[in-house]
């Protein structure tokens, strides 16, 4: 029997070029598919969702997200990326047991879900053990959202992992057998409501031949990858991309992660290689502004650009997650006040696979008070005058 249901009286965001925004207007949903979008639509039998004063949208697909780190969370909201490398991933993530990924990855994909981001690449470099590994899909699953999940690799040692033994790249590959384990147990098909991807690390971060072994195994498995790159304006982050093209390793789908210092040329590159960019403007900003607090909440995200395979092309959202600061996801710019009402509706043009009502009530966004530091005192330090 076909379940109806009626979204009655929301704001429609809808997304589509040629429906635009509709106010005052229902959105009529048949088992998983939006079958009518308009004003005072008749659906005899249908569940009604009373929407009056809600905005409904497309779900979110949020491009990048450490899921693991969910749970600590604030505990460094004025770090610099070095210092988040130092603390978080070579102090916190070695201890990381299997509960702790499973616990951590579940609240926040639950947390998605209850912000309007419905479909989540969850980066999960946090594979320790084939325990981790198997915490992470199952938390994923249990939570309903969809999602990628990203295998990635143990984070044992910053060194052995991240730099290398003599600091010129790790020598140490992604684990593929157990990567081809996670392929073969839990991702036999690519149809379910979670899949899998590749997260790397790339030219830069590791010697040429594990780049290479890394994105032969991702070819092996059939899955796409997503990787960091361009992080920095000097350092081991630049050029990656066009290392990647010296290699002939420009893979289509490929997820290029932050990107906030490409070259034009690498621009070029990804999108004739067909790949795609995931930014985050709040990670970003917090990196120019190292030594600086940064506001405690955003009320905005930022935007995916040239999407061409995965995630879906549209409606592509970031949110800064790169640091385990200060609640980054900016939920409450999305949430409907009360229940998370998301339900996988859809095959509509131009609507994500999810649709969720949501409701942006301006008494939840809170305030920045501004700066803490005093005024005339510069943040990088004191001026030295004879
Ligand atoms: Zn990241």
């Amino acid at each position: 029997m076909t379940e109806r249901i009626l979204i009655r009286g929301g704001i429609v965001l809808t997304q589509d070029p040629d429906l635009g925004e509709i106010p005052n207007a229902d959105v009529l949903i048949e088992d998983d598919k939006i079958v009518a979008i308009g004003k005072d639509l008749s659906a005899e039998g249908a569940r009604i969702i009373d929407a009056s004063g809600d905005i409904v949208i497309p779900g979110f697909v949020d491009t990048h997200r450490h899921t693991w780190e969910t749970c600590i969370r604030t505990c460094a909201p004025d770090f610099a990326l070095i210092t988040y490398f130092g603390s978080i991933l070579d102090k916190f993530a070695r201890h990381y047991r299997p509960e702790d990924v499973h616990s951590a990855t579940q609240w926040g994909a639950l947390e998605c879900i209850n912000a309007g981001i419905t479909t989540l690449v969850d980066w999960a470099h946090i594979m320790n053990t084939p325990e981790h590994a198997d915490a992470s899909v199952d938390a994923l699953t249990e939570s309903g959202i969809r999602s990628v999940f990203a295998y990635g690799f143990p984070n044992t040692s910053l060194v052995d992992w991240w730099f290398g033994p003599d600091y010129t790249g790790s020598v140490l590959t992604s684990v593929g057998d157990e990567a081809r384990r996670v392929r073969s147990q839990y991702f036999s098909s690519d149809d379910g409501l979670v899949t899998m991807g590749l997260a790397t690390r790339g030219p830069g971060f590791c010697k040429p031949e594990v780049v290479r072994h890394d994105w032969e195994l991702a070819k092996e498995l059939g899955v796409n990858i997503t990787v960091h790159v361009a992080m920095d304006r000097f350092g081991y982050t630049k050029n990656q991309v066009l290392a990647l093209r010296d290699m002939d390793l420009l893979y289509p789908g490929t997820t290029y992660v932050h990107a906030s210092h490409f070259t034009e040329e690498e621009w070029e590159l990804v999108r004739d290689s067909g790949g795609n960019v995931s930014l985050s403007h709040r990670s970003r900003s917090r990196w120019a502004m190292v030594g600086r607090r940064q506001p405690p909440h955003s009320n905005t995200e930022c935007r995916s650009v040239s999407p061409r395979t995965w995630p879906p092309p549209h409606q592509q959202i970031s949110s800064p997650r790169c640091m385990p600061s200060s609640d980054r996801s900016g939920d409450v710019c999305i949430r409907r006040h009360g229940r998370p009402t998301s339900t996988g509706w859809s095959r509509h043009p131009g609507f994500s696979p999810r649709v969720r009502l949501l409701r942006w009530p301006p008494s939840a966004v809170p305030k920045w008070q501004g700066s803490p530091i005093a005024p005339g005192r510069s943040p990088r330090g004191r001026r030295l005058t004879s």
